[in-house]
């Protein structure tokens, strides 16, 4: 089933997400939910918060981006509980989208290099390290966690010159493809 996404302008979306324990009702579906919804709007990555669930879970499949990295044919994985202990390298420029905020891409900056704890939706526990663009989707993905969005990350000037376009998606004036959920 694909659910509505909840776009710029929900309160959810700035809410920090709570873990979740494995007696978390109806997670499978979830998730089913969440790759069908993301594959429905041609995402790469999905959060919980952007269904409207304040819990720390997303998932990515990134394979659609192999093309410009290799490494990334078979990366399709979901992250419970995940928990970034270190970034590090050179902070770098990818033009970066959000299905909570259609229609927009900004060059946003962010480290290298990522250390990462999380749990699988088999509930095994991993402890690795990314890169490039994996390592970029992952920390978008987990922004969203943190009550973050990408606009958060561009400078105040080109944030500024968003602020149309960003209210008139909090009005829902905004043509997308796939079911979308406005703040209330
Ligand atoms: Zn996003």
């Amino acid at each position: 089933m694909t659910l509505p996404i909840y776009v710029y302008g929900s309160p959810v979306l700035r809410k920090v997400a709570a873990d979740i324990t494995k007696d978390y009702e109806g997670l499978s579906t979830l998730i089913a939910n969440m790759w069908e919804t993301m594959y429905k709007s041609d995402g790469v990555g999905l959060a919980a918060p952007q269904v409207g669930k304040s819990i720390r879970l997303f998932v990515i499949d990134a394979s659609p981006m192999d093309e410009e990295e290799p490494a990334l044919k078979d990366f399709k994985k979901v992250f419970i509980n995940a928990r970034i202990l270190n970034r590090e390298g050179e902070e770098w420029a990818f033009s970066e989208g959000c299905l909570s905020i259609p229609n927009i891409r900004e060059d946003v900056y962010r480290p290298e290099k990522i250390h990462i704890q999380y749990y699988d939706e088999k509930w095994e526990f991993h402890d690795e390290y990314y890169e490039g663009i994996a390592a970029r989707v992952i920390q978008h993905e987990y922004d969203h966690l943190d009550g973050l969005l990408f606009v958060d990350h561009i400078s105040p000037i080109r944030r500024k010159l968003l602020t149309g376009k960003l209210n008139a998606i909090i009005k829902g004036k905004v043509d997308v493809s796939y079911k979308i959920k406005l703040p209330k």
